[in-house]
């Protein structure tokens, strides 16, 4: 069976591209599960540079035996907000610290909209997906989803930023969401199954 490596140890991550993923007929392992261990220097100006520095790190690290057999895939993703210029974009996991929770993250950029109108707390998730194929070949495709930030916390689904980040269609926040409804309009999902295609391409598999 293919397998596909994850660059990524994030469990909501994985989580996530296991769900979307899950009609692939594939092996899927995070790098430590595949025994891998890289420090990743996510140096990058961009979602997509960062996700490609997250996947070369790991595909230049691959065990011999791996080498020519594996996808290797990475995510680099976040969160921008127009009204405060774009932030805290490639810099969502860092943002006031990795260790910070999310609930105290969440709540500080709702204090920094204070007094910022519905119309203008608009906001997009962002997902760039990189992917190595066994040959080498390197693609990246990035997904969108557009939403506003919210004037109060609410959700316990998903992770990270999404207990403040509402969808008018939908009226609730994405962590308000099952997972299906999140993974068919999300950033993720649209950037996975875009690249899924290209695997089966790859493959030639069809009817996937
Ligand atoms: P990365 O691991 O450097 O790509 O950081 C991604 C960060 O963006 C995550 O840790 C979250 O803070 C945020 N993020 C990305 N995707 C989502 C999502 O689907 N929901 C909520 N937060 C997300």
């Amino acid at each position: 069976m293919r397998k596909i490596i994850l660059a990524t140890g994030n469990k909501n991550k994985v989580r996530e591209i296991h769900e979307i993923l899950a009609d692939l007929d594939f092996e899927i392992l995070t790098m430590k599960e595949a025994g891998i261990h890289v420090d990743i220097v996510e140096d990058g100006k961009t979602f997509e540079e960062n996700s490609m520095i997250k996947a070369e790190s790991v595909y230049d690290a691959l065990p011999k035996d791996l080498k020519g057999q594996v996808y290797v895939m990475a995510d680099d993703s976040g969160l921008s907000i127009d009204a405060l210029g774009g932030e805290p974009g490639i810099y969502s996991a860092r943002y006031m610290g990795e260790d910070t929770s999310y609930d105290i993250k969440n709540k500080n950029l709702i204090e920094r909209l204070d007094g910022v109108k519905k119309e203008d707390r608009t906001a997009r998730f962002t997902c760039a997906i990189a992917c190595i194929f066994p040959d080498g070949t390197k693609k990246n495709i990035t997904g969108v989803m557009e939403g506003y930030i919210g004037y109060e916390i609410a959700g316990e689904n998903g992770f990270g930023y999404d207990p403040i980040f509402y969808i008018d269609k939908f009226g609730c926040s994405t962590a308000q969401m099952s997972a299906e409804q999140k993974n068919s309009i999300s950033h993720r999902g649209q950037a996975l199954r875009a690249m899924r295609k290209e695997v089966m391409k790859y493959e030639n598999i069809s009817g996937i």
